[in-house]
């Protein structure tokens, strides 16, 4: 059964004490959540020292990024195998910011999630159209196609198990989200299209939102029935606006009936 799923990505923010600071209280708060899923995906240098403060807390580990080899010669490179090493269990890939910044391609970012797989840990393919394009009222496209690019290479079974974000490029960052009935509109798409080869995995898979999420709007996004979470950025790091958005989701009466 789905259930809501709220995601912090601190992004390339922060340092050792305000992460400390900021998952120390963050911990606190979040003690008495049990109805939704909570992740927070800290840079990459400090997933370790994050960890540590997770054990036996309501709180899972996610990465912002993977590289697709397990192990070899790839300076700079984190591995699939490294981040579960760290009790990782989500990783982000495709967000926009690599795929803008780093030119990461479909086939490349398909390739990821197989590795993620493989080695037993959920992808976050994050998804997206951007300003150009949503004008151009290529949105439906341009999501399908990302998630198709997994499905030629790798088939949908290895969707089961896995998160999708959709987060419109535009709405990153800027203030602007989307409306919650146009995200509606994307996520049923994109369910549909994966019940066109499998049912149970289309019903099963938790679609995210994503782009300027914040305590005031999210209600919103939830009160909408394919929209199953939310990934958060700038909101999240501030623990007062990333706590109200878990409790948001914590008391939303969301039922599913697939
Ligand atoms: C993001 O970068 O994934 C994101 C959703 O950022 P923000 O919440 O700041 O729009």
């Amino acid at each position: 059964m789905r259930r809501l799923l709220v995601i912090g990505n601190w992004k390339l923010n922060g340092n050792k004490n305000t992460i400390t600071n900021l998952i120390i209280k963050l911990v606190e708060a979040c003690a008495n959540i049990s109805k939704c899923s909570v992740a927070i995906a800290p840079p990459v240098v400090y997933l370790d020292l994050v960890m540590r403060y997770l054990i036996n807390s309501n709180i899972w580990l996610c990465a912002q990024n993977v590289d697709v080899h397990v192990s070899g010669a790839f300076t700079g490179d984190v591995s699939a195998a490294m981040l579960q090493d760290l009790n990782t269990r989500y990783v982000l890939i495709g967000h926009s910011e690599r795929r803008i910044h780093h030119k990461e391609n479909d086939t490349y970012i398909a390739k990821k999630f197989f590795i993620l797989k493989k080695i037993g840990l959920i992808p976050i393919l994050c998804i997206g159209e951007n300003k150009r394009e949503f004008d151009s009222g290529h949105t439906e496209s341009v999501c399908l196609n990302q998630i198709k690019s997994v499905i030629k290479l790798f088939g949908v079974e290895v969707f089961n198990n896995s998160v999708i974000a959709y987060e419109p490029i535009w709405a990153i960052g800027s203030g602007m989200s989307a409306s919650p009935e146009r995200v509606q509109i994307v996520h049923k798409l994109v369910r549909n299209y994966i019940a066109n080869y499998n049912v149970s995995i289309a019903n099963e898979i938790v679609i995210q939102y994503g782009g300027s999420i914040t305590p005031e709007n999210v209600t919103q996004f939830f009160n909408q029935k394919d929209i199953d979470g939310v990934l958060v950025g700038s909101a999240s790091l501030n623990v007062d606006s990333f706590y109200k958005i878990v409790q948001a989701a914590e008391n939303h009466d969301k039922s599913y009936h697939g």
